[in-house]
């Protein structure tokens, strides 16, 4: 097994910090979701297999982490996505115990702050229709929380997914925020939109001279859309805005150096991206 793939499959329920100059962030893994290529239907292999290859990894033994991401700020302690929760088996599931990892009960979480609907970001949201996080509130950008209560939209793909995003949006009912992206959420957190992968994606950019943008699913597997970023993934809601998404988020952190987190980035999930020649790559970001 590759370096990388092992990394992955061993960091459930790990804290790993990540430094800003905004609120404190830390990176929480839930597990890992194993994966088959088709989930990447324009991969060429040999291409594809050298890129995976050069970090660590196999296309025949594909896997990504699922990440949430934590911020503690004065008074409130916030979660960016709620992972898979435990209908998979072992695999996924160990957000609490990432949680307890960083010093936190469920109880204690104040906020939620939502990328996307998807199950592997909102099935940890809920227990047998119930909230897992009974003190927080739900903050959902308006057009995710209008896309997944218009199921006539949703193709075959998606509609896997609509039975989970409502049964979320459901339990916390009560306590659900909209906003639209583009604003600050809390002291020192903005939100930003990032269409494509769900119509309603946003991404949030932690501190202020150097900050940390937790960029959702943009990227699935940077081991292969840094370099390709024409490689969508299956469940890309409209391939051709994720593309535009993806590159120009790409463009950006290249100039300007930022790093981006994000929910399926080798935990603990955390890259920067550069030149050379003439194409993009990426490191790993863990300070
Ligand atoms: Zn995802």
């Amino acid at each position: 097994m590759g370096e990388t793939t092992e990394r992955i499959r061993s960091s459930g329920g790990q804290a790993f910090a990540i430094s800003t100059d905004g609120p404190k962030l830390t990176a929480l893994c839930d597990g890992y979701l194993d994966l088959d290529l088709s989930r990447f239907p324009a991969v060429v292999r040999g291409v594809g297999d050298g890129l995976a290859a050069a970090d660590g990894q196999d296309l025949d033994d594909l896997c990504v982490s699922v990440n949430c991401f934590l911020i503690e700020a004065p008074g409130r302690l916030c979660l960016i996505d709620a992972g898979d929760g435990s209908r998979r088996g072992a695999s996924l599931g160990h957000l609490r115990r990432a949680l307890k990892a960083a010093g936190y009960e469920a109880g204690d979480v104040t906020d939620l702050l939502m990328t996307h609907l998807h199950g592997d970001h909102a099935a940890g949201l809920v227990e047998a229709g119930r909230p897992i996080f009974p003190n927080a509130d739900l903050h959902v950008s308006a057009e995710e929380h209008r896309f997944w209560n218009t199921p006539e939209e949703h193709d075959p793909v998606q509609a896997t997914q609509t039975p989970l995003a409502l049964a979320a949006l459901d339990a916390y009912r009560e306590r659900t925020c909209l906003f639209e992206p583009g604003g600050e959420i809390l002291p020192g957190v903005r939100t930003t939109a990032l269409p494509g992968h769900t119509p309603g994606q946003v991404g949030y950019r932690i501190g202020n001279e150097k900050p940390v943008l937790v960029s959702a699913d943009v990227l699935h597997m940077p081991a292969l859309q840094v370099a390709r970023p024409e490689w969508g993934f299956l469940f890309d809601v409209d391939g051709a805005l994720a593309l535009r998404t993806r590159l120009a988020l790409l463009e950006e952190i290249a100039a300007t150096g930022m790093r981006i987190a994000g929910a399926h980035i080798p935990f603990p999930g955390t890259i920067r991206v550069g030149r050379r020649d003439g194409g993009l790559v990426f490191e790993t970001a863990v300070d």
